[in-house]
């Protein structure tokens, strides 16, 4: 179920076009900006919600098999601003919040990053958002199958590798369409970390490493090679049998 905060709706009814900034590194000759529609965000939404339904099915099952039950996450899509148990979330993000069980995502930015990959591809794009809604997903998983780790890279590799798994399955019931795993590597590469440039200033640049450093999420080859090792071998690759 898609859970649209109040605050979203009277978004919805006042406001025909909205402008997404593309608030991650760029990519060469990709649109700084794309207008994103509220056609295309309830486009987005929609892929969204099935892409929701199909990951809780998908990590029920594997819960089964291992024998736990899966809690599974809400989600809550929000614009401009929302809270949540784990505070005020930012524009421009989509997050898995461990205090509530509760993915959130700005129905805007998710929007944006497929029309973004879609423009860059020549495809629907759908893959992009739907691959971070598995990412956060993933986080779930990992925390619930006891893979949580106080590196926090090794927990996005773990989530990046578990929206691989997702990839996968989909491929195998039929549900991929051509382009999709392109889409998702496409924005792999846009989500990664930021070259840090140097300032010149030692203690500028050491403390913007060290930021950096806590927020980690990899490398444009880290985080594909991470979504590709659950593409090839699925959850067994991110977390082990
Ligand atoms: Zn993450």
């Amino acid at each position: 179920m898609m859970l649209l905060t109040a605050r979203g709706r009277a978004w919805l009814a006042g406001l025909a076009l909205v402008s997404a900034p593309a608030a991650l590194p760029a990519l060469d000759d990709e649109p700084a900006r794309v207008v994103v529609t509220e056609r295309d965000v309830d486009e987005s939404n929609r892929e969204i919600e099935s892409a929701y339904a199909a990951l809780v099915r998908m990590w029920r099952e594997e819960f089964r098999q291992r024998g736990a039950p899966f809690r599974t996450p809400r989600i809550v899509a929000y614009r401009d601003a929302a809270r949540s148990a784990c505070g005020v979330l930012p524009p421009s993000n989509a997050l898995y919040c461990l205090n509530d069980n509760t993915i959130y995502f700005d129905e805007v930015f998710l929007a944006a990053q497929a029309k973004i990959a879609g423009r860059a591809l020549g495809t629907d794009g759908d893959m992009a958002a739907v691959g971070i809604i598995a990412h956060e997903m993933g986080h779930a998983v990992a925390v619930q199958a006891g893979r949580f780790s106080r590196d926090s890279y090794t927990n996005e590799a773990t989530a990046d590798c578990l929206a691989g798994a997702f990839a996968r399955r989909s491929e195998r019931d039929g549900m991929l369409e051509d382009g999709d795993t392109e889409e998702a590597f496409y924005a792999m590469a846009r989500a990664a970390d930021p070259e840090l440039r140097p300032t010149g200033n030692e203690r500028l640049d050491r403390r913007m490493a060290a930021r950096l450093a806590r927020a980690r999420h990899g490398t444009r080859e880290e985080r594909q090679d991470n979504f590709r090792r659950g593409l090839e071998r699925g959850s067994t690759g991110c977390m082990g049998a």
